[in-house]
């Protein structure tokens, strides 16, 4: 078994994630968060891959905007998101739990592994985080350097969601919804301004930031870093306003 995993770029600054075993090409690919159809159908052609299934992390149209047309196109298709979500998850065959606090098993298994949830609400209150092995993708619950805006949830469920998250072991990747790494560590850099790692990072930056660690957020996220829920809600409401 070997767990392959690259960014689609989407739409303005998403990210769709195609997962394969390299090894087993025929057994397909499954696609995280596709907003769009038409780069995930490149990136499959590509790579002379079929399409398999659809993870969804929530429910917002830039992270389920391809669900119909993929499913038009390659289907009938396993599409899996949060129970608790599935009115506004379009497409959606396969009902997956998640609790708080902690990744349990789903049931379901992908490119040989078990897929684990944890519901991470703050961004919305149905979010899921995914994880494979040691890779998580976290929707715009987490994001490199930052978090999602608060839609639906509050400081305290975003605090909680985030520390769940960082809980994993230091080299866990983290996967994540958009590319706004740059404009993220310009705020944490105003946020923590003798924040070395915040500033090394800034500094060494890729065109792609995809994935992060674990180690890495810990180090320079001032959403992760906040003591609090009510810190993490000021510095939410700051970003919000922040031109940087
Ligand atoms: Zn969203």
């Amino acid at each position: 078994m070997a767990l392959r995993i690259e960014a689609v770029p989407c739409l303005r600054d998403n990210y769709a994630y195609l997962i394969f075993d390299p090894e087993k090409p025929e057994e397909g690919a499954w696609v995280v968060d596709p907003g769009e159809a038409a780069p995930v159908d490149a990136a499959l052609a590509e790579r002379g891959l079929s399409l398999t299934g659809i993870l969804l992390t929530h429910h917002h149209p830039d992270h389920v905007g391809g669900n119909a047309a993929l499913v038009a196109t390659h289907g009938p298709l396993a599409v899996l998101g949060f129970a608790d979500d599935a009115h506004r998850l379009p497409e959606i065959t396969q009902r997956l739990p998640a609790s708080r606090g902690r990744f349990e098993a789903s049931g379901q298994t992908i490119c040989g592994l078990p897929l684990e949830t944890m519901h991470i609400p703050g961004h919305t209150t149905g979010a899921i985080a995914l994880k494979l092995g040691d890779e998580v993708f976290t929707g715009d619950t987490l994001f490199a350097a930052g978090c999602g805006r608060l839609f639906e949830g509050t400081p305290a469920m975003m605090h909680a969601s985030l520390q769940s998250l960082c809980a994993l072991p230091e080299d866990t990747r983290l996967w994540f919804g958009h590319e706004y790494t740059a404009a993220n560590l310009r705020f944490a850099s105003s946020v923590e301004p003798d924040n070395d790692a915040m500033q090394a990072r800034a500094a060494d930056l890729p065109a792609c930031t995809t994935p992060s660690t674990v180690a890495l957020e810990r180090a320079t996220n001032p959403f992760v870093r906040a003591a609090d829920a009510e810190e993490l809600g000021a510095r939410r409401k700051a970003k919000d306003e922040f031109r940087g």
